[in-house]
């Protein structure tokens, strides 16, 4: 992710910082100062370090979760707005998916009851009426921040972890796309609520609503190409009519194929063997260099990404954005049956769509 850094490793998971989180902190510093001078700037800094520290555990939860069913985690990034587990995929299985966000909330309460009894051992008293992050009552503080992120979070809206819950609940009775809507709309609601009241009582409450409704909605958008590429294997939307070129043409010659026809990148083929791949940002960073005359040996790719035609689109669409792939040959053997990119999907997914909905529509007229 852009302008985060890692800041250390837990369990084998790099925990990173997004830049954003320093002006967090600056701002409870002026805030902190304003409330109580120095040592208010102070106490208020040191309880946002140890709120993220607790939120940093709650995302270990639904990580170390994630792992137990095999799916990757790449790291968890910490925004003002909370942390985030950034997983390579979203499981199959409800029951998983049920689990892994589950234990999220479930660490949080049981820091809450860590926090709670240090608080009774220590005869420190943990009312509502003293929570303030300005104050030198972090134990009480830490509790109560617990317990709101753990019941906060269980809130069955998308795409906070209550959301997941409830989408996984759905999906054993109905397909997931249907599923993720139906999270995906009250969670828009509940966003909408959050944001009216936000207004009027707190600003900050506005922010998060703002980045839940965006957040359903990114994952509506996410689930329904997921679904309508589904099982759809690779064949179906790859360009079959491919022309390569040879390793002993010149950018310049390879620059007029890309103005007089439709294809942008190209496969490089010699002796009838697939020996490399020429993308349209290698042909431009070429001209760029004034290299008209620069042989494609020269400048294409001999170590590249490909895949076979009965490779599920899905997968394909996820790796290639993951790796920020442009580009792939598809292969059945040695032998170059075609070429896959993001357009190719793109335009896919876009004809499934319009089938769809015009069988919805005339399934409609037969139902009136
Ligand atoms: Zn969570």
């Amino acid at each position: 992710m852009r302008w985060s850094f890692q800041i250390g490793k837990l369990f084998g998971i790099p925990i990173r910082l997004h830049a954003t989180f320093l002006l967090l902190l600056l701002f409870i510093g002026i805030v902190g100062s304003r409330h109580g001078g120095g040592s208010g700037a102070i106490f208020g800094m040191i309880s946002i370090v140890f709120i993220f520290f607790c939120v940093v555990l709650h995302e270990i939860g639904h990580s170390l979760a994630a792992v137990h069913y095999g799916i990757d985690v790449k790291d968890i990034v910490l925004m003002p707005i909370g942390g985030v587990s950034r997983m390579e995929d979203i499981p199959e299985d409800p029951k998983k998916e049920i689990v892994i966000s589950v234990v999220g909330p479930l660490v949080s309460f049981g820091l809450a009851l860590v926090f709670l009894i240090i608080a009774q051992a220590t005869g420190q008293s943990v009312s509502i009426r003293q929570l303030s992050i300005y104050q030198a009552n972090l134990v009480a503080n830490l509790f109560w921040i617990n317990l709101i992120l753990g019941i906060f979070n269980l809130v069955p809206a998308f795409p906070m972890d209550g959301g997941r819950v409830l989408r996984g609940l759905l999906s054993t009775g109905m397909d997931s796309l249907r599923a993720t809507k139906i999270a995906v709309s009250v969670g828009q609601v509940f966003a909408i609520l959050l944001f009216f009241f936000g207004i009027f009582f707190n600003w900050w409450m506005a922010l998060i609503a703002v980045f839940i409704y965006l957040g359903a909605e990114g994952e509506e958008r996410m689930m329904a190409l997921r679904t309508t590429l589904g099982k759809s294997p690779v064949r179906l939307a790859m360009i079959t009519d491919v022309h390569t070129v040879s390793p002993d043409q010149t950018i310049g010659q390879v620059l007029e194929s890309i103005c007089h026809g439709f294809q942008q990148d190209f496969p490089v083929v010699e002796r009838g063997e697939l020996v490399g791949l020429l993308t349209k940002e290698a042909v431009f960073e070429a001209l760029h260099k004034h290299q008209k005359s620069a042989l494609v040996r020269d400048t294409m790719q001999r170590d590249f990404t490909w895949t076979t035609e009965e490779a599920s689109l899905s997968d394909i669409f996820r790796k290639m954005v993951a790796e920020k792939l442009s580009v792939m040959p598809v292969m059945r053997g040695r032998e170059l049956r075609g070429l896959i990119n993001l357009e190719q999907i793109g335009k896919y997914h876009m004809v499934c769509q319009e089938a769809d909905r015009t069988s919805s529509r005339q399934r409609g007229r037969t139902n009136a």
